[in-house]
């Protein structure tokens, strides 16, 4: 089959590799579409993991064989696959911090090498785990793009849920990237009032087509006081960085409101320390979270937002890959040109 396969820093290239083998309790899924993520992209960018690897874990596709153990899917069957599963039985998933288990970073689907996901390749191999607690069987209406968007909203409810996001609310979105875009979705779907901050001409309009009240270019000199302006002339209630960025960051420092919530959401690099005074947090009653991955308990309202329409997705694809041009789909999500947002590969 066909994969693409890293092979250290910036070298992802499409090789012929062995289609995983699948025990009696496991699944093999021929993936239909896997959606590219950031995530993905600093993996192949950065030297964060040994190669070689097969990454992708947005994935949906068919499932192409059951080991004789399997008895809730069949051969045919349309899904989405999560990629990662806690055990839900530990310290940490009792806890309900699903994404420290270590089940959930250890145990992951796989197309071969180290398990990383797999889903840049034509069939992935599905661990038992997975198979009982992590594919979501698909509506016939429902496309395998549209299902790709099931693990990424699920990172954005996570992070909404963990800074408490109400309805009424007035939020800040830093970045109107793909991410930055289903954030505002999401909100808006939520009851609240997403405000946004982007460098790009073209993001800012999607992002108020897509129902952002405001958004604002950070580099205009007005442009905190016009977010000040827009919610309530105090601040926003909370924030969300969507973008890996130091000056969004001071942005949101200086955006948000006394006793507001600021929320990382996208990686930046190991090296990058925050220049922050504490007095900050105390004196403003400010608080910091982080918000890494998906959550478990999640899942089945992500599945069932998409199923149902609740947001639409499918207008954030824009770009459609197939394996052999992986290095273009890397190259045009660290270089987006105005029309870039979410990319698919296509194996
Ligand atoms: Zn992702
Ligand atoms: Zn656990």
């Amino acid at each position: 089959m066909k994969a693409a396969v890293y092979r250290g820093v910036n070298q992802i290239r499409c090789e012929d590799v062995p289609i995983p083998e699948t025990g009696p309790s496991e699944v093999l899924v021929n993936i239909q579409a896997c959606g590219l993520c950031q995530s993905d992209i600093k993996k192949i960018l950065y030297p964060i993991c040994e190669p070689p690897r097969i990454f992708g874990h947005e994935m949906a596709g068919v499932v192409a064989r059951v080991g004789e153990g399997v008895t809730n899917f069949a051969m045919g069957d349309r899904v989405a696959v999560m990629h990662h599963i806690p055990c839900l039985d530990c310290a940490h998933c009792r806890n309900e911090c699903f994404s420290m288990c270590d089940t959930y970073r250890e145990i992951t689907t796989t197309a071969g090498f180290v398990p990383s996901g797999g889903g840049y390749s034509e069939y992935i191999c599905v661990p038992e785990h997975i198979v009982n607690h992590g594919i979501i069987p698909l509506p016939d209406d429902i496309s395998f793009e549209t299902a790709t968007f099931i693990e990424p909203v699920n990172c954005c409810l996570k992070a909404m849920e963990k800074i408490k996001i109400d309805s009424g609310e007035k939020v800040l979105v830093l970045g109107a990237g793909p991410m930055g875009l289903l954030f505002v979705k999401l909100l808006r779907s939520f009851g609240t009032t997403p405000v946004v901050s982007e460098l790009m001409d073209s993001r800012r309009e999607r992002a108020i087509e897509v129902g952002a009240e405001l958004a604002v270019n950070p580099t205009h000199k007005n442009a905190i006081q016009d977010i000040i302006d827009a919610t309530s002339g105090m601040g926003a209630d909370a924030a969300i960085l969507a973008v890996p960025n130091l000056k969004a960051a001071e942005f949101a420092f200086a955006a948000v409101r006394k006793g507001g919530r600021i929320l990382f959401f996208a990686e930046f690099p190991n090296e990058t320390t925050l220049p922050l005074s504490p007095n900050f947090l105390y004196r403003s009653e400010i608080s910091l979270h982080g918000s890494y991955s998906s959550s478990f308990k999640l899942q089945a309202l992500s599945a069932d937002l998409i199923f149902s329409r609740s947001i639409e997705v499918t207008d954030l694809i824009s770009d459609e890959f197939s394996l052999d041009q992986m290095p273009l789909a890397v190259e045009k999500a660290t270089n987006p040109d105005e029309r870039t947002m979410k990319i698919l590969l296509r194996p």
